[in-house]
């Protein structure tokens, strides 16, 4: 396999980096002590240093071990973004625990499978979140709840500050907890600190730090193990792929959720690591990210395409400053070039594709920032020690130059494997190689493309049309804000090109407006035969549109019909 990418790669960016013999926490440890007064956090009006955040995590981590909380124990971690959930995931990582990173938007019954697969004894999560919190422990094997409050770190929150962190209407905004000897309030832990360094060796190498849970490739949830060096592998990536961004200088936007890995590597890791300023907004709005940016001037923003289009489309729009934007770096779902373009020109910063998947940390890919090309539509070139290839989907040998196949890596990024899940986890991890289940190709220079996700590709008369294709079409459209496609059961073709589509604030249009636009750019066989306006497209919490929901409501209209 020849490494094509490499001679692109600037020379500030090595090819090979250095592991040091580190775990996750000793990042913290170092900062704190280098940056210990500079702010770590700014939550809302408050903020903290990395000494504090180090020392709550401390005093979380002695009070972990006294609750029994032994090397390798799983604890599950339920917040949204707030410095609870910075604390709480160092704390756990201190105590030599496992953090398992739990969605707050869960149902009960998801909750439940997640804290009986993973074996999780201690739930550390918000006061609004306890009911579901307290049902789902009664049905697995967790000792101990952990409760926290918007209180505890903002004693006169305002009341607009609870829709926020709500994340579903109608859920109360506080909720009162008792403290027994399973329920602990973190307020009280907090009020008394123990800073006292817990003596746990962990190996960085094979000592799992977290248990992420994933549908994957087959959309079973399971957890994908990474361990310390894979997270820190791919942080110090990211940090050399930003060489311009000095340590210490620069305020990094934490909106992308730290429960999915994505925003836990490109945010909180990575601003631990170089002592960043993390301000923290617990959910997506658009007003309040506008407000933010202008008011905090935050220089990094890692998000996902449905943020910046949302942004881009707000009537708004133009009242702001965002000026202090450097670099963005977006990943989880292909940026539409249109976006990337107009998102640059209101800026002045980078807004850059990358792209990866929870078993590689996540990022496997991204362009350059700054020196070396940058091409458009294409997730960029593989980073540091990173291998990757395309391999022919019907003979699994590595594919030619622009012919499309599976793209498959390698790296030290590259997780452990699935959690109790042997099966699953000879399915991706083959010969070293991670299978990522999309599919793409690579050009003469080394530049990678995705075209699609394997199970997502639509067969319609025996043709392959992949969706993304299709949708890039509907992006170019002036009146369409999102748009996703999707294959519906057809009689006559075996399944055929199905689009949903949001249209710009204030914008009409039919049906055969959008026919006769997508026929003049794209093969007939390729043209969605079935157009559905909708107000909004349901997304995961990292603003991914959930092409599975819209799918399943398919399946279930055509079960009833
Ligand atoms: P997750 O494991 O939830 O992070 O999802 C990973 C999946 O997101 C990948 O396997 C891809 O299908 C998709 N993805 C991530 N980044 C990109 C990108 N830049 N372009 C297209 N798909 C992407």
């Amino acid at each position: 396999m020849e490494k094509r990418w490499l001679a692109h790669y600037p020379p500030e960016i090595p090819h090979h980096l250095d592991y040091p013999n580190k775990t996750l926490p000793d990042y913290l440890r170092e900062t704190a002590a280098e940056f210990g007064g500079n702010d770590a956090i700014y939550f809302f009006g408050k903020t903290l240093t990395f000494h504090e955040v180090y020392e709550q995590a401390l005093t979380l981590a002695n009070y972990l071990r006294k609750i029994g909380l032994q090397k390798g124990d799983r604890v599950s971690i339920m917040l949204p973004n707030c410095p609870q959930a910075v604390v709480s995931y160092y704390g756990v990582l201190l105590a030599g625990g496992i953090v398992v990173q739990t969605n707050p938007l869960y149902t009960e019954h998801e909750l439940e499978y997640q804290l009986n697969d993973s074996g999780a004894t201690v739930l550390i999560t918000l006061d609004m979140l306890y009911p579901k919190a307290a049902k789902a422990k009664a049905k697995a094997n967790v000792k101990h709840l952990i409760i926290t409050s918007i209180k505890d770190y903002l004693p006169t929150v305002k009341k607009w500050l609870y829709p926020l962190m709500q994340w579903k209407q109608g859920q109360p905004a506080i909720v009162k907890v008792e403290e027994r000897s399973d329920q602990h309030l973190f307020s009280k832990i907090m009020s008394r600190p123990n800073i006292t360094e817990p003596n746990i060796a962990l190996d960085p190498v094979e000592d799992v730090a977290l248990l992420q849970y994933t549908g994957g490739t087959t959309g079973v949830p399971k957890a994908a193990m990474l361990t310390h060096r894979n997270l820190i592998a791919n942080t110090l990536m990211c940090a050399h792929w930003m060489y311009r961004c000095g340590k210490g200088t620069e305020s990094i936007l934490g909106i992308l959720p730290f429960f999915h890995v994505y925003g836990m590597t490109t945010i909180m890791n990575l601003a631990i690591m170089q002592a960043y300023k993390m301000i923290l907004l617990p959910r997506f709005d658009v007003e309040t990210t506008l407000k933010t940016i202008e008011k905090l001037r935050p220089t990094l923003f890692p998000g996902a395409p449905t943020m910046y289009i949302a942004l881009l489309n707000h009537p708004n729009l133009p009242r702001y400053d965002l000026s202090s934007i450097k670099v963005c770096i977006s990943g989880s779902a292909p940026l539409p070039v249109e976006i990337q373009e107009k998102f640059e020109k209101v800026t002045g910063g980078k807004l850059i594709e990358g792209y990866g998947l929870t078993e590689a940390s996540p990022v496997t890919h991204s362009n350059f920032v700054w020196d070396g090309e940058r091409v458009k539509g294409s997730i960029g070139v593989p980073w540091p020690d990173t291998e990757a290839k395309i391999v022919s989907l019907e003979t699994g040998e590595e594919a030619k130059v622009n012919e499309i196949g599976e793209l498959v890596v390698r790296g030290p990024q590259v997780m452990k494997g699935y959690w109790n899940q042997p099966h699953e986890t000879e399915n991706v991890l083959r010969g070293g190689w991670l299978y990522t289940g999309d599919i793409g190709y690579m050009d003469e220079r080394g530049y990678f493309y995705i075209v699609d996700r394997k199970k997502d590709i639509i067969i319609a008369s025996g043709y392959n049309i992949y969706p993304r294709e299709v949708e890039e079409v509907l992006y170019e459209h002036p009146k369409v804000q999102e748009a996703v496609v999707v294959g519906v059961p057809d009689e006559y073709r075996g399944e055929t090109v199905k689009a949903f589509v949001v249209l710009k604030q204030g914008e009409q249009c039919t049906e055969e407006e959008l026919d006769q636009f997508m026929r003049s750019r794209l093969a007939a066989y390729k043209v969605p035969r079935i157009y559905e306006f909708r107000k909004e497209l349901p997304k995961t919490a990292v603003g991914k549109i959930l092409r599975r929901a819209l799918l399943e409501e398919e399946m279930k209209k055509n079960n009833e019909s």
